[in-house]
């Protein structure tokens, strides 16, 4: 069997500089491989809904966000499948069946489901009349987890190029596949995570410094920014709070600009725009040993960054005068997602058994037993 990915994003907002570190450009690079057998790409709105009851004028709008940035990055229609998870039902009773193979306590302990309900402000002792601004956590958030396990295996994938905040996710996917194929019988394919390999790229931080750069913080730099908006994002970005005077020695660990330059930056792009230093090793040193100012590391990473979103809000440009083309695809990708799901489906209802009018052996058994009485 040939391998296969599945991989996707919250149409929560449009995409930035995070997602492409994390996943984005693994995507692109796996799809222009050709080692794939077939590409999922799937815009999580259902689970997006999970979190957003109240706002699905949010979630509708950023659908085409998120297709916009994709086709901006390179991912290409004719090799990848782009859709909506919504249109893909099937999922949703696959992760109805799931539920009966997690605890609660194993969803409890979940971390990155832990660390999501306190960003968003949801807590689990909310009383009824609770005047407070606390809100409750929603089941459909809390069981995400599974949805999640759910679209993983829908498509057999055995490959899920994403960020480290997805780990826990994979977990979960392959205890739920062990058990369903140890209690149905071998049924469903066991995905493999794959990580950057660059340990920046694991979980970029927000331009404020804070631990990750994402949508719901605000702490973004959009891969639809423009450059004066990318310029003026980097100009007020986090680095080292005690860096005060050039001549003082600088930290470069847990210093944001030093981190993207980690993620972004190659030593052409020194050769190209900095010719003082090598490379970043070189350029880390003189700032850790005093002398060298914010500004020429930040001018550094504009220019890094612009060669990078350039030619994506370019690309851009021209998807966002063909919006209906854009949705084309979106349906024919989601008519596709449907039928491989169909499939799963139909071996995960055959393995539990609950494919009664296809059972014609139990119907006639039955019928003969009646029939005996
Ligand atoms: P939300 O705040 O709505 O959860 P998000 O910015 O966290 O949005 P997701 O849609 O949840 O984005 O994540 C999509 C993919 O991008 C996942 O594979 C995730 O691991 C990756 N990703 C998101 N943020 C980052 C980041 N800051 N660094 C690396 N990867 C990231
Ligand atoms: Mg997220």
């Amino acid at each position: 069997m040939g391998k296969i990915i599945l991989t996707g994003d919250r149409p929560t907002g449009r995409l930035h500089v995070g997602h492409y570190a994390g996943s984005l450009k693994r995507r692109v690079e796996l799809q222009n491989s050709g080692q794939f057998e077939k590409i999922f790409i799937m815009i999580a709105d259902a689970q997006a809904l999970t979190d957003n009851a109240d706002n699905p004028d949010k979630v509708r709008q950023n659908i085409i966000e998120v297709a916009l940035d994709y086709l901006s990055c390179g991912i290409d229609p004719k090799v990848s499948t782009i859709f909506i998870q919504s249109q893909v039902a099937e999922l949703c009773e696959l992760a109805f069946y799931y539920m009966n193979l997690v605890t609660v306590s194993r969803l409890q302990r979940n971390p990155t489901v832990k660390t999501e309900i306190k960003m968003r402000g949801f807590s689990d002792d909310v009383a009824e009349g609770d005047t407070t601004q606390k809100k409750g956590i929603p089941v459909g958030f809390f069981t995400y987890p599974i949805s999640q396990a759910a679209d993983i295996t829908a498509f057999r994938a055995t490959t899920v190029p994403v960020g480290e905040d997805q780990e826990p996710m994979i977990e979960q996917t392959r205890e739920i596949v062990h058990k369903f194929n140890s209690v149905y019988g071998e049924t469903l394919v066991e995905p493999q995570i794959m990580l950057p390999t660059n340990s920046a790229c694991l979980r970029l931080p927000g331009t404020d410094g804070k631990a990750k750069m994402s949508k719901s913080l605000g702490n973004c730099i959009y891969l639809s920014d423009s450059a004066e908006d990318v310029k003026k994002k980097v100009m007020s970005m986090y680095t080292d709070p005690d860096h005060l005077k050039v001549s003082d020695p600088g930290k470069v660990e847990g210093n944001t600009v030093f981190t993207y330059l980690d993620a972004f930056s190659t030593d052409e792009h020194f050769a190209k725009y900095c010719p003082d230093y090598e490379n970043l090793e070189a350029m880390k040193e003189h700032y850790r040993r005093g002398g060298l100012g914010d500004v020429k590391c930040k001018k550094l990473l504009i220019a890094v960054l612009e060669e990078l979103l350039q030619p994506i809000r370019e690309r851009r440009k021209h998807y966002e005068q063909h919006i209906e083309e854009v949705y084309d695809i979106l349906r024919r990708g989601s008519d596709e997602a449907r039928k491989a799901a169909a499939e799963t489906l139909n071996d995960v209802r055959n393995a539990m058994r609950i494919n009664y009018f296809e059972d014609k052996e139990l119907i006639a058994r039955q019928a003969a037993e009646y029939r005996k009485e």
